[in-house]
């Protein structure tokens, strides 16, 4: 794909395909999986029985609801607003891929905070949306909000990512209300993360007061259903009515929207596993930043951005030596010796804090 096209492709593409980078999650099997923000916990035992039951009774050789209207009401009443408020869709990827197709476009400016989820750019670019990036400080790695007010008064779209991957920092409510004021598009304040945040941090209740504002949420990282693939964004009816108008039709298939509807109904079951996901991320981060070498940043999600000396060989020997993954960020500007950590399980997290321990220790 992208740079790696045959020349004859290359000259058949539309333009903004022809140099893409394509997502590179940066996988290779491992005993030990810390690199994507999934939930290292899993699903709790009486919510799989009850998705497996459910989804036997799946009728497979029928389409899929369309909208996903038993999910999407179940998601409304969680949420407190009108079903028409809600759009589920294939991943929150598919949800972010459709705001750029209906948002942006040649002429529509993009507002994008780097470093943060690269897939924004992507979409972007794809679609031909011009980016104008606000960088974070780089030292506390916090967004810009001033520049960013700024930045939005003449923006088709804002992203906003809070939790922010792979930084950790949140966006205050009053900051997220600044931007919304000051921008005449869309405001995207993605939440994937936001279970794993203080309580008081989303922007949603926003949503009453500012009808530019959409507010993505996902089922891959707190909710253990990363293999399903189900995100929703909430927002006003006319905005989301946008991206039904682009989305392709049955994107969200009826296995996953069955088992989504069952993690809705037993919401109260994912509360223990995020809580001890909250805890093993303070042990991680106190065990972390006891290594001289290494310097931890704060974070409300599930995951740590770390840097340390010779970050990029560290992330390969923790792989090839401890069959340990975690993510590569130390060629990212911004980020140079930087790794993200996902916070596994208490045995995974003391195995990979003794792994850098050792790796570190082996340098000095
Ligand atoms: N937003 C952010 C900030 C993410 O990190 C991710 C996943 N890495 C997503 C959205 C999309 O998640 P999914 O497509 O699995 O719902």
């Amino acid at each position: 794909m992208g740079k790696g096209l045959s020349p004859r492709v290359k000259a058949l593409v539309r333009a903004s395909v022809a140099d893409l980078e394509p997502y590179d999650p940066g996988f290779s099997p491992v005993a030990i999986n810390l690199s994507a923000n999934e939930n290292t916990h899993g699903m709790p035992e009486e919510v799989r029985r009850d998705m497996s039951v459910a989804l036997s009774h799946v009728v497979e050789n029928r389409y899929p609801a369309p909208l996903a209207t038993d999910l999407r009401e179940a998601l409304a009443e969680w949420h407190q607003v009108t079903p028409q408020q809600v759009l589920v869709s294939n991943g929150g990827d598919e949800a972010l891929f459709n705001l750029f197709l209906a948002f942006g476009g040649a002429g529509h400016k993009m507002v994008n905070c780097p470093p943060t989820f690269s897939v924004y750019r992507l979409y972007a670019e794809m679609v031909e949306t011009p980016v104008v990036d606000v960088p974070r400080d780089p030292e506390t790695l916090l967004p810009d909000i001033d520049a960013i007010v700024e930045a939005a008064k003449d923006a088709h779209l804002v992203v906003l990512t809070s939790p922010n991957n792979p930084t950790g920092d949140c966006i205050a409510r009053a900051d997220m209300a600044r931007i919304c004021e000051a921008c005449p598009g869309i405001v995207l304040a993605d939440e994937a993360y936001s279970e794993f945040a203080p309580a008081g941090t989303s922007s949603e209740p926003l949503l009453d007061e500012y009808d530019n504002l959409v507010v993505l949420h996902t089922f891959s990282k707190a909710f253990c259903l990363a293999g399903g693939r189900i995100g929703y964004l909430l927002g006003a009816p006319d905005v989301l009515a946008a991206l039904s108008a682009v989305r392709q039709p049955y994107s969200v298939n009826s296995f996953s929207q069955a088992a989504a509807l069952v993690a809705v109904h037993e919401m109260g079951a994912f509360e223990p596993v995020i809580e001890d996901i909250v805890h093993e991320r303070g042990w991680l981060a106190s065990e972390l930043s006891k290594l001289p070498q290494v310097k931890v940043w704060p974070s409300s999600a599930n995951f740590l951005c770390v840097r340390m000396p010779e970050a990029g060989r560290k992330r390969a020997e923790l792989r090839d030596e401890y069959s340990i993954l975690v993510r590569d960020f130390s060629t990212t500007p911004g980020l140079e010796d930087c790794l993200r950590i996902t916070v596994g399980t208490h045995e995974e997290n003391e195995a990979v804090v003794s792994a850098i321990a050792e790796l570190l220790a082996k340098e000095d």
